[in-house]
């Protein structure tokens, strides 16, 4: 059976490692270079990790025979099952999508002013912004609105990346003293909670954190829009401006488009699929991971899982069976000593959620590296 994918990140990917080896016939369209480990974005940008720490080599991962088109998919014809790039026009028995998402830009303006970890380039935007900081630091002639470092959005993203930019701007004290020692580091949240979806006690923990960590946490604001070097918030006491020129939007992602498409494939932004996860009414098309829905790297590779094995009975004549969600074991660092995880009705709160977060990617990252030897293919959730 021949199978086109597009787009090897956590759900391509593993959909591919787990195919290849069974005889399909597999072309990839990924433009990329490096499989990204998104999930340690944040740690990058705020100099925790190294840059290379997140970046895979396609070239030493992709299992022997896949063939690999290193171009950005532009169109698809689910009719056809057929896939575009510039150079290439690609017809296959099953197409699976599986190009991801990107940044959701809700406040007006945020497309042009600010930064954000959701993507390797916006990573890599993060790193220059600092290394220039870094130069006005020593020379201590830094803009103070550079030294106002605010985080938009109080979900896993904003809640993580905050805790790191704790860390970043303790050791920028220490480093480089004078002006260093006025950074502050805001987080700002439109809701009443931390943390939406995960349970209060944790989003309580996490704000608890923060403040003792003399972050300033601003729940119920809201951000109207932002103009060069200021924000302008609606809050429980009405609007306000706040100065900065180092603005993070940590506003959530959304699916990922290709520059042609057909719209009535999706609501709300994401592919209708039905419960095999494929699109409604076009059989011969999956779709998975941050294509079908907003959630963690650890459904995506189930999804992958389970479409791997559709496509497996399906070539050998069975019935495939529907998707079933495992339950999930969300986990998040804060900096580099704490976290939080939940299993099951478990809280782990400190050192101990940390570890859980810890287990996870590394658990990613070693199933990642060594796919081939069968006795690792473990269930990948924390
Ligand atoms: C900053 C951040 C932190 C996160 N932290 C966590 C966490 O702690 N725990 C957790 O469980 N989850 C976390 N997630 C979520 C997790 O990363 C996603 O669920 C997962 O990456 C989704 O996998 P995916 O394969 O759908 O998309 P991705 O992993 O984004 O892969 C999409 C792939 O498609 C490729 N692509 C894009 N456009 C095209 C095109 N036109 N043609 C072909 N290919 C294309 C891209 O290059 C990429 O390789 C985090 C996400 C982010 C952004």
């Amino acid at each position: 059976m021949q199978l086109t994918v597009v787009g090897a990140g956590y759900a391509g990917l593993r959909l591919i490692q787990q195919l290849a080896p069974q005889g399909f016939d597999i072309t990839l369209i990924e433009p990329s270079p490096h499989h990204v480990l998104r999930t340690r974005l944040g740690a990058v940008a705020s100099l925790r990790r190294p840059l290379k720490e997140s970046l895979l080599l396609y070239s030493k991962l992709l299992p022997n025979g896949v063939r690999w088109i290193q171009e950005p998919a532009v169109a698809f014809d689910p009719d056809l099952a057929q896939v575009d790039t510039d150079h290439h026009s690609v017809q296959s028995d099953r197409v699976i999508l599986a190009y991801g998402s990107t940044t959701a830009h809700l406040v007006p303006g945020s497309e042009r002013l600010g930064l954000s970890t959701y993507t390797l380039a916006e990573t890599e935007a993060v790193l220059a912004h600092w290394a220039k900081m870094q130069q006005d630091l020593e020379a201590q002639r830094c803009d103070p609105a550079l030294l106002r470092w605010v985080v938009v959005g109080g979900g896993e993203t904003g809640v993580a990346l905050a805790a790191e930019l704790v860390h970043l701007a303790r050791r920028w004290r220490n480093r480089y003293g004078g002006q260093a020692g006025a950074i502050q580091v805001y987080l700002l949240h439109q809701g009443d909670q931390l943390l939406p979806g995960w349970r209060s006690v944790q989003g309580e923990w996490a704000k608890d954190w923060l403040l003792r960590n003399r972050v300033f946490v601003q729940t119920q604001t809201r951000v109207k829009r932002v103009r060069p070097g200021q924000l302008v918030l609606e809050g429980p006491t009405g609007t306000q401006d706040l100065t900065s020129q180092t603005i993070f939007w940590a506003t959530g992602t959304t699916a990922q488009r290709l520059e042609e498409e057909a719209p009535q494939l999706r609501e709300g932004g994401y592919f209708r699929v039905n419960q095999t996860l494929q699109l409604v009414d076009y059989p011969r098309i999956y779709a998975l991971g941050g294509l079908i829905e907003a959630h963690s790297s650890t459904r995506t590779l189930q999804q992958a899982d389970h479409v791997a094995q559709v496509l497996v009975a399906e070539r050998d004549g069975r019935t495939p069976a529907p998707f079933v969600a495992q339950p999930d074991t969300p986990a998040l660092s804060l900096g580099a000593f704490d976290g939080l995880a939940m299993l099951g009705d478990q809280d782990l709160f400190g050192t101990a959620g940390w570890t859980v977060a810890q287990a996870a990617d590394s658990l990613y990252f070693n199933t990642v590296q060594t796919w081939n030897l069968p006795r690792l293919n473990v269930e990948l959730r924390p």
